[in-house]
Parts: structure tokens; sequence; C-alpha cells
């Protein structure tokens, strides 16, 4: 098959790095901001393309099939480049730092790599909040390495509890015992302690049709662990997962399905730009029993939250992307691989930053469908390139 991202590889990397080198402007307030007055917070970074996992709504097996031509070694960021481009991102005001993939824990000695990130600080001289999302496979493994390498916390995506359910969303057979065993390494690890509020998280993508009838187990699994479950909604990311609209279940609804069994209190958002609408569970007198936790619900279809969206995401390759939604990246790594200076690689990221307008969330209903039918460039970047 055409490998269409190498197209639009091609596409991207003509525009010249001079372009970039502009200088910075700093709003009054001395933060950088977009164009809709969004501040730079949250940097997520794909370690890899590659996974062992094929779930249909990410990386659909008939796509990423054997034939997939995948970013060859040279071509991926080494930990060194990640490390510098990071550190000139803290000098913008990333607070955050989230590893991704495709499945990080994939990549090679990824431990080598968080050693070097949790060392950076960021502009007030703070460490950074460094943390990654897995599916698990790999963490019963390495969550020890992890740990002590300086990571902070970890995400795991688990779309159910019932191993037939679970095998044939990962679409690869992988069993659901694994990923739970995975998830108290991490606990047992210390990832669940981060120190500052925040833990262990488990990241369900709801799928009607599919997968809503593990919401209310996995609710009962998880209540009074201290492990936040959080609900996302299905979404259109990529090109190649024939995303309908009537196979998104609304969180309003899986607040409900939930409230019913467990009643639930919304709670405050803990930070601005937080992609989760948080729920705790109530105690008879209806206030939050933080003994029995909270739940999350991610409703980036039915809800957007383009208005404070904070996060930028380097791709393995070292394309900056603005959104989840984008069609096209800004090659950093041509910057870094023809000796640019530090001040004109932030220079370069601050500008860019500066001209970002991207709300697709808020757009989406105007826009029309994407499909693997559009030209190099037009379409949408898969999950699996710029991560989650
Ligand atoms: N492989 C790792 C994992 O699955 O956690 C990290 C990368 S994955 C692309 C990051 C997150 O994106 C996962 O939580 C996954 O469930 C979510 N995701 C992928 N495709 C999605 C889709 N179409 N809609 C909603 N979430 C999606
Ligand atoms: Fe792999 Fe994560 Fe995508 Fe599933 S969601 S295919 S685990 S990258
Ligand atoms: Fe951010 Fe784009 Fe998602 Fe809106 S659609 S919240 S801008 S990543």
């Amino acid at each position: 098959m055409i490998d269409q991202r190498s197209l639009e590889r091609v596409a991207t990397l003509t525009a010249p790095a001079a372009a970039f080198t502009q200088t910075t402007r700093i709003n009054a307030n001395g933060l950088l901001a977009d164009r809709l007055g969004r501040p730079l917070h949250d940097l997520r970074i794909s370690v890899t393309d590659r996974c062992n996992f094929r779930c249909s709504y990410c990386m659909p097996k008939e796509v990423f099939d054997k034939d997939y031509a995948y970013l060859p070694h040279g071509s991926l960021l080494s930990f060194e480049e990640i490390t510098r481009v990071a550190r000139l991102f803290a000098v913008h005001g990333v607070r955050k730092i989230r590893l991704t993939g495709g499945e990080p824990l994939l990549r090679k000695n990824l431990e080598v790599l968080i050693e070097q990130l949790a060392a950076l600080r960021t502009v007030d001289g703070q460490p950074l909040d460094l943390t990654l999302t897995t599916n698990g496979s790999l963490l019963a493994r390495k969550a020890r390495a992890l740990k002590a390498a300086g990571l902070n916390r970890v995400t795991v995506s688990l779309d159910g509890l019932d191993d037939a359910v679970f095998r044939r969303m990962n679409d690869v057979d992988f069993p659901v015992a694994d990923v739970l065993a995975g998830i108290e390494a991490a606990r047992a690890a210390g990832l669940g302690q981060d120190g500052k509020g925040g833990g262990l998280k488990v990241n369900m993508v709801v799928k009607r049709g599919t997968n809503e009838q593990e919401i209310l187990p996995m609710v009962r699994h998880f209540k009074g662990t201290g492990i936040v479950l959080r609900f996302i909604e299905y979404m259109d990311v990529g090109a190649t997962n024939g995303w309908r609209m009537d196979e998104v279940l609304p969180s309003a609804e899986v607040v409900q399905l939930i409230h019913a069994e467990h009643p639930l209190i919304q709670l405050d958002p803990t930070v601005a730009g937080e992609t989760a609408e948080r729920w705790g569970f109530a105690d008879a007198a209806g206030r939050h029993d933080k003994t029995a936790g909270e739940i999350g619900v991610i409703s980036s279809v039915t809800q957007a939250f383009c208005h404070d969206c904070n996060r930028a995401r380097l791709s393995t390759e070292g394309k900056l992307y603005l959104c989840l939604f984008a069609t096209q990246g800004h090659d950093l790594r041509s910057l870094i691989r023809t000796g640019s200076s530090d001040a004109d690689i932030e220079s370069a990221i601050g500008h860019i930053w500066q001209g970002r307008r991207d709300r697709y969330s808020e757009l989406r209903s105007t826009m029309g469908p994407d499909t693997t039918t559009l030209a190099p460039g037009q379409r949408r970047v898969e999950m699996s390139y710029i991560g989650g």
C-alpha cells in the first residue's frame, strides 16, 4: 500500500527552516500565548509510531498491516534531541510532559529518556510533571525501572474487564489479566502517588455497540482503589478508523448510567485546561466521599474544550502539531539537524505557538469527513503517530 504519511512528510519538510526563526513576542503577562490567548502548558511527546496492539479505533489491522511503512529508526528523534527540544519548550512555560506513542514502552531504554527529562526544570525552577500513557502490556516488567528513572505517574488504557471484549478490542488477543497485573505493578512501584495529588489513571474509550456494557463493571472494579477511571468519547482522530457519530456514546449518558448505581456529584477542575470533567462518588449526605474516589469523563466530541487547550504535540520524527486533529506539523527536526542554535529553536517554537488558531472540536460539525481518499497533507494525522 502507499505510505500516505511519507508523502505528507515530503510536503512539510519542504518548509524552509529559516521561516521559523523569527523573534518571539511575549505577552504583557510574561507568558507565551497563541492567537486565542491560550498558554503553552503541556507537551505530549510520541516516542514511537509502533504498537503491539491493533485497537480498531486507532490502528485498524487492515491499514496497519505487515506492509505498513513505519518510520525508519534514523528519522526518530534521539533521546538527546527529545530532551533538548523539551528543555526549550520548558523555557516557554511547559510544566507537564506526557510520553506517548504508539506504545511508548516499546521504545528501547525509555528509562534513559525519562532520567534525562526528569532533570529538566520549569521556568520557576520546579521539576516537570512527567507522565506516560501506555496500553499496560509491558508495565508489569517495567514499572519499577520507570519509577526509579523519575517518572511521576502513569495512565493506563483499558477498554473493559471482560476478557473476550478486551481481546477483541485490542485485536491481538491480549489478555486483560496482564494489563491488570501491569496496573498493580505500577501501584506497587509508587507510580500511584506523585506527591501532588495526582496518581494512577485508567482511560477507557467507550464505543457504542462495542464496550458500553463494560462501563459499570469497570466502575465497580476501580471505585475505592485510589485509581481514577476516565471515560473517553470515541473520537474521529486520523483518517483510518471509519469513525461514525452513531458509535459515540456521549459522556452525559455515561455519567447518567453510573449515577443511577453510584450517585455522583460534580467536582471542580484541579487545573485550567484539564481535559476531563471530574465527578466524585457521593456519600449518603450527597457530599464527595473521598475514600470512594472519583471518575472523569473526556467529552472531546460532544463538549469541545478547545477554549483552554494548552497542549502541543511532538511527533516521533520531531514535528510539532498544534492540535490532535491537525493535518500538518512544523518540522523541528530539520532545525535541530541543520545545526540551529537553542535560541533559534526556542524562537521558532514561540513563533509557531503564537500563530496557533486550532480549535477543531469546536468546528467539527462544520467540517466534512476525513477519509483515506483525501490528498496528502490534507488528511488528519493518525493518533498512533502523534499520540493521544
Ligand atoms: N498506546 C498507548 C495507549 O494506548 O495508552 C498510548 C498511545 S494511545 C494513541 C493514547 C490514548 O489514545 C489511549 O488512551 C487510547 O485509548 C486513545 N485513543 C486512541 N484512538 C482513539 C480514538 N479514536 N478515540 C478516543 N481515544 C482514542
Ligand atoms: Fe496501540 Fe494505544 Fe493505539 Fe491501542 S490506542 S492501537 S494500544 S497506540
Ligand atoms: Fe485542543 Fe485541537 Fe482537541 Fe481542540 S480539538 S481540544 S484545539 S487538541
